[in-house]
């Protein structure tokens, strides 16, 4: 099942080919609700597996292994969807009759949007794909992520990725006007447990690049090294300074680049990463 994903470090773009094996068959597709797990990052990280009751997703032999699904047995319960800390897992239900389906998709900033409201669809690459309506919200808090479904057209249910909200100028974020303090902050780094109103807090204070937010909170300091907060981080301080987050400079991102193991490391380095 191991692919060459070396293009997805690169690009940040999963293609055609790296989803298959991703999803189900036709049949099961029309049975009920599945996760699709698009995690391509071999790094040390589990919850999925681990949360997955049903046994559905394959056992990992080694911590680094990507997730796959057995249909089979997934109930498309959505639990892996709310740990998961590289926002990778999206629960599909294309079992109802009639033209429409609905995605679930994590999402992490606030205000969330309501039930009945119209917001954006957007593709993988967050291109804006058409307004579709929201028809349920999971709220987040405790470590979970909260989860928003959304009703699409079944043809489009392997395009919609994420959404924006239509009010918002800036449709990647919300302003910290409408930030609402008495709600739970989402957990921006779950392996040091630091949350998005600790980041802010930092910002305000004059902490303003990712090395000194690392520094002061810990924040991509765990075991996946920032793979998951970093980005977000990025996001704050470059919403913080004005700018757009190519034009903001980031923190340095210390090597290794993948994980390796401690036998690479003791042989010298002779091996090439990648083919551990
Ligand atoms: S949706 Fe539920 S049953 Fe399916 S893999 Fe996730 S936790 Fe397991
Ligand atoms: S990032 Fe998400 S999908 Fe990937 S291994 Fe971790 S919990 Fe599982």
């Amino acid at each position: 099942m191991k692919k060459d994903l070396l293009h997805i470090k690169r690009e940040g773009l999963a293609t055609a080919d790296d989803l298959r094996g991703r999803l189900p068959d036709e049949s099961t597709k029309k049975e009920g609700p599945y996760a699709v797990i698009e995690c391509f990052e071999e790094i040390p990280c589990n919850p999925c597996v681990v949360s997955c009751r049903f046994d559905a997703i394959l056992p990992f032999e080694d911590i680094n292994d990507l997730p796959y699904v057995d249909f089979s047995k997934c109930t498309g319960c959505a639990v892996c969807a709310r740990v998961c800390p590289g926002l990778a897992i999206f629960i599909v239900d294309e079992s109802m009759q009639g033209e429409m389906g609905t995605i679930m998709l994590p999402y992490e900033y606030l205000p969330l949007p309501e039930k009945g409201e119209q917001v954006m669809a957007r593709s993988r690459d967050g291109s804006e794909l058409f307004p579709a309506t929201v028809v349920r919200v999971l709220k987040g808090g405790k470590g979970k992520t909260a989860l928003v479904s959304l009703e699409v057209p079944k043809e489009s249910l392997q395009e919609v990725r994420a959404f924006s909200v239509i009010e918002d100028e800036s449709p990647a974020f919300h302003s910290s006007e409408t930030y609402d303090p008495d709600y739970e902050s989402p957990v921006v780094c779950r392996c040091e447990g630091v949350d998005l109103n600790e980041i802010r807090d930092l910002i305000a204070r004059g902490y303003k690049s990712v090395d000194e937010i690392k520094h002061r909170s810990r924040a991509g300091m765990g075991p996946c090294q920032g793979r998951s907060c970093r980005q977000i981080i990025l996001n704050e301080l470059a919403r913080d300074a004005g700018v757009s987050l190519d034009e903001f400079e980031g923190g340095s991102f210390r090597p290794p680049a993948s994980p390796i193991s401690m036998d690479i490391l003791a042989k010298g380095g002779e091996e090439d990463a990648e083919n551990s």
